[in-house]
């Protein structure tokens, strides 16, 4: 599952019709799992987290991986949590 951040909002490409969300990753807290079912080239919402996920062949998906920022699938804060710190340094 690719994951990008844009506009503020998640979106999750996935190739399957039926997607599960436990609000995991992207440094969301996470929720119960939520079951959703997507229709072809179409996008369910997590009721919970409002992460969209958008079927493979919805027409926004290049939009979203030309201009999004890309997300680290499995919620891993591994070399990104470091790369995020060291900028957050930079900054201040
Ligand atoms: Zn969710």
């Amino acid at each position: 599952m690719e994951r990008y951040l844009l506009d503020g909002e998640e979106f999750a490409i996935v190739d399957s019709l039926y997607v599960s969300c436990d609000g995991n990753g992207a440094g969301a807290l996470g929720h119960p799992i939520e079951y959703l079912t997507l229709e072809r080239g179409g996008e369910a919402v997590c009721k919970y987290c409002d992460r969209h996920f958008l079927h493979h062949s919805h027409p926004r998906v290049s939009d979203v991986r030309a201009r999004g920022e890309p997300v680290d699938s499995g919620g891993d804060l591994g070399p990104r949590s470091a790369e995020a710190l060291a900028q957050d340094s930079q900054v201040a």
